[in-house]
């Protein structure tokens, strides 16, 4: 019997795609599904990947039905495949190039994976070989897929992406020539010397597709730039910025995310029981509401600051540069200093100008992150719109 995988040592990546707004009108994208939710082994490490697909918002859109993708997300792993794209890489670059032995590289693989609690067997290295000599099959394939064809119309183009892969250090790489919008591979090639003329013939079977190319994304290596310059002089050329900074900001923003956790636990429970407690008092101060008005008045206050004590341990992160931990911890001393000045006898505002929002993305709950029941938005909802009536 197969023996089930475990995952100890899986690292959490949530990915989102890199184009932000809708190529058709230009408005923010919107998550609207999660297009998977798995384990990816790659040969350094275990990866639990999150990815969320978006849609531009907007009924009246004609690009409403793309579906958005990272194309980092889709570069990590073939779909279906459990071993990530770098291993399959590694194992059709052994054997064809080195001719190595199955059992060479099975011995090779299984010394690497060890350390990450990992084992890969024999059958699954021949099964990684199949799926790499497809993967070189892709470009020629691709010119036949009327269905494929059918959905690039629908989105009227493609979006490039190109990606330059090294699964082994030296000087080889494999280069992966996608479209973002489908997350179909459109070629795939070893290359040794990544000259502009190297990459302009891989690019050549896009070309020979004849779709629009609406846009390219590349990391910033000058000779894809140089190609694709020439290849389409006209159309938009992102670099991949995003990832770079995110990268870089990685160690601040899982520091600040621990905080946020961290006070969400101490304080949550807390805050639910609380306002759990008010509602009862409330409903039952209502049922005597002429010599009860005072009273309730001052519960209906204190509900409202409860309700954005609790819409403030929801406010999310975004990386890099949305830092949920500080933004709590910002809304919780406003309104501390609101209460307060409530204690003192002068008037308390718990209209504050940046007042808790209700969490905008979904995408860190899909991974599993724990919450009260109850304790979600419409809370924080409830908080906006208890403010409008003091
Ligand atoms: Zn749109």
């Amino acid at each position: 019997m197969r023996k089930q995988k475990r995952y100890a040592q899986a690292v959490k990546r949530i990915m989102r795609p890199e184009l932000t707004h809708c190529l058709e009108c230009q408005r923010k994208l919107q998550r609207c599904v999660t297009i998977s939710d798995r384990m990816i082994i790659t040969l350094k490490q275990v990866i639990r990947l999150v990815h969320c697909g978006y849609r531009c918002p907007h009924p009246d859109c004609s690009g409403r039905t793309t579906l958005y993708r990272s194309a980092e997300a889709d570069a990590l792993a073939l779909a279906g495949f459990t071993f990530g794209l770098d291993i399959v890489l590694f194992v059709g670059q052994r054997r064809l190039r080195e001719q190595q032995t199955v059992d060479e590289i099975h011995q090779f693989l299984s010394e690497q994976l060890a350390p990450l609690d990992q084992t890969i067997s024999r059958r699954e290295i021949l099964f990684l070989f199949e799926a790499y000599s497809a993967l070189l099959r892709a470009g020629t394939e691709v010119t036949h897929d009327e269905g494929w064809k059918e959905q690039v119309r629908k989105n009227k183009g493609i979006v490039l992406s190109i990606d330059g892969i090294q699964p082994d250090k030296g000087n080889e790489t494999i280069y992966l020539i996608r479209d973002v919008l489908t997350g179909r591979i459109l070629n795939a090639d070893n290359v040794t010397e990544s000259t502009k003329e190297r990459l302009k013939e891989l690019l050549a079977p896009v070309v020979a597709l004849e779709v629009p190319v609406i846009g390219v994304i590349s990391d910033a290596q000058p000779t894809e730039l140089q190609a694709v310059a020439e290849l389409w002089p006209t159309i938009p050329h992102q670099i991949c910025q995003f990832h770079a900074i995110r990268e870089a900001g990685r160690l601040i923003y899982n520091a600040d995310h621990r905080v946020k956790t961290d006070m969400r636990i101490r304080m949550q429970e807390r805050t639910h029981a609380y306002r759990h407690d008010l509602h009862k008092r409330l409903r039952e101060a209502e049922e005597k509401k002429e010599e009860k008005a005072q009273e309730i008045k001052q519960l209906e206050i204190l509900e409202e600051y409860a309700a954005m004590v609790e819409g403030a341990l929801n406010l999310d992160s975004l990386a890099p540069f949305q830092y949920g931990g500080l933004a709590m911890q910002d809304a919780l001393m406003k309104i501390e200093t609101s209460l307060e000045k409530l204690e003192k006898g002068g008037r308390g505002e718990p209209n504050v100008q940046e007042a808790p929002e209700a969490p905008q993305d979904d995408c860190e709950l899909a991974s599993g992150e724990k919450r009260a029941p109850g304790s979600d938005c419409q809370h924080a909802h409830l908080g906006r719109r208890g403010r409008t009536h003091l």
